[in-house]
């Protein structure tokens, strides 16, 4: 019989344990998977996966060996004063999630460029409202961040034959893609786009980086679409920038508070498609390889992928 891989605490308001134990103890029937409100010896507790546990939660268990976040932002988590010093963590950057993503990011992109928000709203006075369509070629989108999610959605966004520009912190190369990088380049690539997408993660140099003075950068009329974190905005500024019309429209999965307060401005709004933070998630099935494949690592003394870097914020 394999030895025993030791004890994996899972914690979740969101997402389903059963699930995630079946999928876990598919690919490691050596490890015993616990749910935090049922654990009986926190200090016997050897990796974490977790979804925004409780304050204190890590500091229960002194033989951590590994923290898996229960999804790929990682915003709530590294700015924790639980975290035990030293002890690695990885999140889950599953193609299957950059898939469901990247399909969330085509829809809002050809939303917008194929006018449909005029179209829904022409239709609700029960007009027969032409609007030419434009080709993909003659309208620019920009994804701002390029990694696991950014660079597999700008790819897609390429594919329709969108002009694409993409925007990161070190130069990337994607094919098809313009890349730039470095804050210096933000209001030029802001400045070219007909659609922008955020895709960064939420981090001290994100936070609000889209603020009022920023927003108005973008060309008159563009379209917004923000699938990352709400704070990376300043949400009253966008707020009324798509009233004004500077900002013609905007799908919006985030938001500075979730669920999205019911008086907020933004639900009424003719020319804003709201989802509730459901762009991507985690999907069992297919990260439970991923976590396993680290769990086996961090178990032979090596290093797991996947790393985030706290100090960084992602
Ligand atoms: P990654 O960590 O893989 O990539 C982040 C990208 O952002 C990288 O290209 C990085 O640059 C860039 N970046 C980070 N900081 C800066 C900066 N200061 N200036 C310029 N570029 C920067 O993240 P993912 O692609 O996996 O995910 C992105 C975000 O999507 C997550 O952090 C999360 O908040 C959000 N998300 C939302 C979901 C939803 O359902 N709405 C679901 C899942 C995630 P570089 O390449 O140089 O490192």
């Amino acid at each position: 019989m394999a030895a025993s891989l030791g004890t994996l605490v899972f914690y979740s308001a969101f997402d389903d344990f059963g699930t995630w134990k079946q999928a876990l103890q598919a690919q490691l029937p050596q490890l015993q998977v616990v749910d935090a409100g049922a654990i009986e010896r926190p200090e016997d507790v050897h990796y974490a996966m977790a979804w925004k546990p409780p304050a204190g939660f890590f500091r229960q268990m002194p033989k951590l060996r590994l923290i898996v976040n229960l999804g790929a932002g990682v915003d709530a988590l590294v700015g924790r004063s639980d975290l035990p010093a030293g002890i690695p963590i990885t999140r889950i950057t599953d193609p299957q999630m950059s898939r469901m993503m990247a399909g969330y990011v085509l829809f809002a992109v050809l939303r917008h460029a194929r006018d449909i928000p005029h179209f829904e709203q022409a239709q609700r006075r029960g007009e027969w409202a032409y609007r030419h369509p434009r080709s993909p070629g003659e309208i620019s989108v920009a994804v701002l961040g390029l990694g696991q999610l950014g660079a597999t959605a700008a790819h897609e966004v390429q594919r329709q034959g969108f002009r694409t520009l993409g925007w990161s912190r070190s130069p990337r190369q994607i094919e098809g893609v313009a890349c730039f990088s470095g804050m210096e380049t933000l209001d030029t690539v802001l400045g070219q786009a007909d659609i922008v997408v955020l895709m960064l993660p939420l981090t001290p140099q994100t936070q609000n980086l889209f603020d009022r003075a920023r927003l108005q950068r973008m060309r008159p009329g563009a379209a917004f679409v923000n699938v990352a974190r709400g704070a990376l905005v300043d949400q009253a500024a966008l707020t009324a920038l798509l009233q004004s019309g500077h900002i013609g429209s905007a799908t919006l999965d985030v938001f500075a508070r979730e669920p999205l307060p019911a008086d907020d401005a933004l639900w009424g709004m003719p020319n804003v498609l709201i989802t509730p933070h459901l762009a991507s998630v985690a999907i069992p099935s297919s990260s439970a390889r991923q976590i396993a494949a680290n769990i086996l690592r961090v178990a032979a003394g090596e290093p797991p992928d996947h790393r985030i870097d706290p100090a960084r914020g992602y």
